[in-house]
């Protein structure tokens, strides 16, 4: 059943893939090698040792791709089919959101914005040339077949800019109107764009609904705060608001 006009922006971080066995940035299994993954990830660290950087990328797809979505990834797929507007963005670079079923469907791709780019992808450092790697990967440094410069993971990394035509998606679905609802889930919300969203999207009385085990600087504009880990706690939330009993009008919001 199509909810109408239920108008919803879901934007997820690293949390809701802990379930799925893969490590956040900031959690106790963050570090590799004793190495800081917001040292890893960016730009200085590949232009220092990018074979280290690549080993450490190729490492976290073959985790991704032995990991299998969590309930949390298929409520998620649940909310995207029943809503009749709905945008997800996610931080994560990982694939787990566009493999989640609910019944045999997934989250079309238009609904999706992977605003820190995605893994599998391995791009040049100076032209447009790509390839996915989802199936498998090399071993050696890859470098371009077209400008013999070194590829390098299809991500955003810490101090790069997101790419404008993701941020042009976004901020075309804000636009548009308010949302009822806006979910942010298993993020610590430190980029600016990642709050300016959450708030601009529950903007003219919507719910901020925040899940997350712990306090983030998000929190205190929540209208609904969930203590909870993302698998335990999205898939009764979404059966709430499906079943419209959570629709906008009737849900106090609850702290
Ligand atoms: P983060 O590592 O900074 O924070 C993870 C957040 O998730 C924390 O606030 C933590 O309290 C919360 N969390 C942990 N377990 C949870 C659970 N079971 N349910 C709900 N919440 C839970 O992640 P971030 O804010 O996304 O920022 C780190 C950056 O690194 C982002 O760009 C992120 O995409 C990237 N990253 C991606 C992946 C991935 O693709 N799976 C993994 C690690 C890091
Ligand atoms: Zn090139």
């Amino acid at each position: 059943m199509i909810m109408p006009d239920l108008r919803v922006l879901v934007i997820t971080g690293a949390g809701i893939s802990a379930e799925s066995g893969i490590p956040t940035f900031r959690g106790k299994n963050g570090y590799w090698r004793n190495l800081d993954p917001a040292k890893l990830a960016t730009p200085e660290a590949f232009e220092g040792n990018p074979s280290l950087v690549w080993e450490w990328y190729r490492e976290r797809r073959r985790i991704i791709r032995a990991a299998h979505p969590n309930p949390a990834h298929e409520a998620i797929t649940k909310l995207a089919q029943t809503c009749s507007d709905f945008l997800l963005v996610t931080q994560n670079v990982d694939n787990l959101h566009s493999r989640a079923q609910h019944g045999a469907a997934t989250i079309p791709l238009e609904k999706i914005v992977q605003i820190h780019g995605d893994i599998f992808l391995t791009r040049c450092s100076r032209c447009d040339w790509h390839y996915y790697e989802a199936e498998q990967d090399g071993s050696e440094l890859p470098l371009c077949r077209h400008c013999g410069t070194m590829m390098r993971p299809g991500v955003v990394w810490f101090g790069e800019s997101l790419d404008p035509l993701q941020i042009a998606r976004v901020e075309t679905y804000l636009e548009t109107r308010g949302c009822d609802v806006v979910f942010v889930i298993g993020t610590t919300a430190l980029f600016g764009y990642i709050i300016d969203w959450s708030l601009r999207g529950a903007e003219g009385g919507g719910q901020l609904i925040e899940i997350n085990p712990d306090s983030t600087s998000l929190s205190r504009f929540a209208t609904r705060l969930v203590r909870e880990p993302a698998g335990i706690a999205l898939p009764d939330l979404v059966d709430e608001i499906c079943k419209g009993v959570c629709s906008p009008g009737n849900c106090r919001p609850s702290l």
